[in-house]
């Protein structure tokens, strides 16, 4: 999300004539991008502005007697304001989530030698009409935000309060993003929201035809909200319809996935689009019951599996992926071996595991006690990344001898005649940069080629095999392919 929030205010700010550059000592603004969601990501922040001030002082006046500026932009801005402005004066700019769009003005104001504050936060923002600029733009995948903002509240999380109340970006404004990216030559479009499940277009437009399915949300059995479930507007399954008919030849991905309100109609319209990959994200958190309640997820373990099965039985072959959190307030160690065991359980082929740190705001913050020592959260963490480590490596033995349909992305980082791709599950597989056949002539696979890789070897996260021949995502024989893998 930082990333695709980074090309928003890229956009903005190149749309008032700002160039970009790759050298700080020529740069007259230097924006840093924040996250507030872990203690970690801030220390970091710190660690970069306290560098970035650094050069400030050494460096060179600018024109009008100035030196360089330092804007920070995002959730942290929000959560730290006046700290950063006035206590540490580390910084000329700060702007929120919500305040992309006053940046022109903000920097405008630090001529004068003031500094800059917006973080208000909006109700209805979701800069629908801002066409990000890609910071990479050879990569053939993109990130493509449709919502902002969170309701869910869960007790450990920050979000809801430094990115505001959840908010859909219209359907016809991402539509025309994705055909843009498309004609770009872009094959794969990951859509980004705190909870894409819950997204609804409330806007009036009908230009695309999409139903309004105006019912509430059904929530399946053991799972919950904490607020009146919406109604109204088209849902992220027309969405995703739309999106997916774009362009077949285009991958499309998705994330995050709250799991209490996951609709069988997206399920189906994953195991019907050939291009919609078959793979979820649906963060777990904790296999206690008693952590899942302290932490507000809505869910039991119990729910959380039969839904896990539910998927599975639709969608066979589907790779999960999780978030956990180790050692929240009152997380005992039976209750961090009930997370070990709901990773052995499900068997994901990715885990996100990080210690707990305990945020401002938050009703942990102010209901909860942060009882569990730092040393027992990073032995647990290590525990939890093991388990994974170890299950995902031997179910990626499975992979062995099967053909994957993988996107070429570009020169592997590990060895310079190998390239590297993501399979449809979105595991990085490695083959050798040689030629392979496309029809019937021979050439040299780029990014942007769907490639069929035969898998020979494999590591928990990474799969290596030879190239066969260039495909795409919608002949026949690539959905051969395809169903080979899922079955
Ligand atoms: S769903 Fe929960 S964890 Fe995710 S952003 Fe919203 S409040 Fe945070």
């Amino acid at each position: 999300m930082n990333t695709n929030d980074t090309e928003i205010a890229w956009s903005i700010l190149q749309e008032k004539g700002y160039q970009r550059t790759a050298n700080i000592s020529e740069a007259d603004v230097v924006l840093v991008m924040t996250c507030a969601i872990r203690e970690g990501a801030e220390q970091k922040i710190w660690r970069k502005l306290k560098h970035l001030t650094t050069l400030k002082r050494r460096g060179p006046l600018r024109k009008g007697g100035t030196r360089m500026k330092i804007g920070i932009l995002g959730c942290m801005a929000e959560r730290l304001k006046t700290q950063i402005l006035e206590k540490e004066k580390l910084v000329d700019i700060v702007c929120g989530p919500d305040a992309y769009r006053d940046l022109p003005r903000l920097l405008a104001v630090t001529n004068n030698k003031q500094s800059a504050v917006n973080v208000l936060l909006s109700l209805e923002e979701t800069y629908a009409d801002v066409m990000p600029v890609r910071l990479n733009e050879d990569s053939v995948t993109a990130y493509v935000s449709i919502m902002r903002g969170c309701d869910n509240m869960c007790s450990y999380c920050i979000v809801p309060f430094t990115r505001g109340r959840e908010r859909s970006r219209p359907i016809d404004s991402i539509l025309e993003e994705v055909r843009i990216l498309s004609d770009q030559g872009v094959k794969e479009v990951t859509l980004l929201g705190q909870n894409v499940n819950s997204y609804r277009d409330i806007s009036e437009s009908d230009y695309y035809g999409v139903p309004d399915r105006s019912q509430a949300t059904t929530l399946r059995e053991g799972f919950k909200t904490i607020y009146k479930p919406k109604s109204g507007g088209r849902r992220f399954a027309d969405l995703l319809d739309k999106v997916s008919d774009i362009d077949k030849d285009m991958r499309i991905r998705f994330t995050a996935a709250h799991p209490k309100d996951f609709p069988d109609e997206v399920l189906h319209l994953i195991k019907e689009r050939g291009n919609i990959c078959n793979q979820l994200h649906l963060p777990a958190q904790s296999g206690n019951n008693q952590v899942l309640k302290a932490m507000r997820r809505g869910y039991t373990v119990e729910a959380y599996m039969n839904l896990v099965g539910h998927v599975r039985s639709l969608l066979p072959g589907v790779a999960l992926t999780s978030d956990f959190i180790c050692g929240f307030c009152g997380e005992t160690e039976e209750a961090h071996q009930q997370s070990i065991k709901l990773i052995r359980d499900v068997k994901y082929s990715m885990v996100f595991c990080f210690p707990y740190s305990m945020r401002q705001k938050t009703q942990a913050f102010h209901k909860l006690e942060d009882d569990v020592l730092e040393d027992d959260k990073k032995r647990r963490h290590a525990e939890l990344a093991a388990t994974f480590r170890q299950e995902a490596g031997e179910f990626n033995k499975t992979y062995v001898g099967q053909v994957h349909t993988v996107l070429v992305e570009g020169v592997s980082k590990k060895r310079r005649d190998t390239l590297f791709g993501r399979n449809d599950a979105g595991l990085a597989v490695i083959f050798p940069d040689s030629e392979v056949l496309d029809g019937n002539l021979a050439r040299q696979p780029r990014p942007g080629d769907y490639v069929q890789i035969k898998i020979e070897q494999t590591t928990a996260q990474t799969l290596y095999g030879s190239a066969l021949k260039i495909t795409n995502l919608y002949n026949t024989d690539s959905d051969e392919v395809l169903k080979e893998i899922h079955s």
